[in-house]
């Protein structure tokens, strides 16, 4: 399985427009961070994490030629923002699979009414097939089973997901045992680490590294980064030996 990472900002990305952060300015392309989103592939398989805002410049720079389903963590804007980019994949192969909470999809349908209404569409306006994650449920995706983790951002539910060894978690603050228990054996984590000061909804970079600590996985990668963070290079220094901080572009094999 290849995890290719699309995207390793927070919400705003970096640069923030209009910032004259330094990390803004940085000339490290590690430093150029899209919303948070991992594109997902084996044998003939291919799926995707979030489908934030910069989707469609992530699918050209990746050059993914087909997208089997989305996998929804939340409805927050820079995991959704970019829906109607699925347009060419729909023409390609007909209506896409999104897996989400139903709140999720309940979200989604208010806010791209035009992609899940049925009747009287517009010709062009891409379509999707709506599968439900319930917690405790797992699902199937190609041949592989999706295990759905759920956490909590401040207050509101975010699914991560377990596939085989490789575990993606993203916007979390507080997981209970139940949740941790079904992490244990992992080959790779993904896990948020926004910044170095605490963060009302997410972990900064003490909770991320104990929670690391708890889970043992082989190797983790930290991501929905800030620019506050500080630069990659100095981030990746101060880490221990088996967790780095993940980059735009970064493709790794489980
Ligand atoms: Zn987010």
């Amino acid at each position: 399985m290849k995890v290719y990472f699309l995207g390793t900002g927070t919400s705003q990305g970096i640069p923030v427009i209009g910032s004259n952060h330094s990390v803004c300015k940085s000339i490290d392309p590690k430093d150029k961070r899209l919303r948070v989103s991992v594109w997902i592939t084996w044998e003939n398989a291919s799926y995707v994490i979030d489908c934030g805002p910069d989707f469609r410049q992530q699918m050209l720079t990746s050059n993914c030629q087909k997208v089997d389903g989305i996998l929804f963590t939340h409805e927050h804007a820079d995991h959704t923002a970019g829906l109607d980019d699925i347009r060419p994949f729909f023409f390609k192969q007909g209506d896409i699979p999104v897996f989400a909470h139903r709140r999720v999809l309940d979200n989604l349908t208010k806010r791209f009414d035009y992609i899940f209404e049925n009747e009287n569409k517009y010709p062009g306006a891409p379509s999707v097939q709506q599968i439900e994650v319930v917690n405790n449920q797992p699902f199937t995706i190609g041949n592989k089973t999706v295990i759905p983790i759920d956490v909590l951002h401040g207050n509101l539910q975010v699914f991560g997901y377990r596939i085989d060894d490789f575990a993606y978690l993203t916007d979390v603050k507080t997981i209970s045992q139940t949740e941790i228990d079904k992490l244990f054996g992992l080959k790779v984590l993904v896990i948020n680490a926004l910044r170095i000061e605490p963060h009302d909804t997410h972990f900064n970079l003490e909770e991320a590294l104990q929670f690391i600590e708890m889970i043992k996985p082989e190797r983790t990668y930290l991501t929905h980064i800030s620019h506050i963070f500080g630069f990659h290079a100095e981030i990746q220094k101060s880490l221990p030996e088996n967790v780095f901080v993940a980059y735009d572009n970064l493709e790794i094999t489980i």
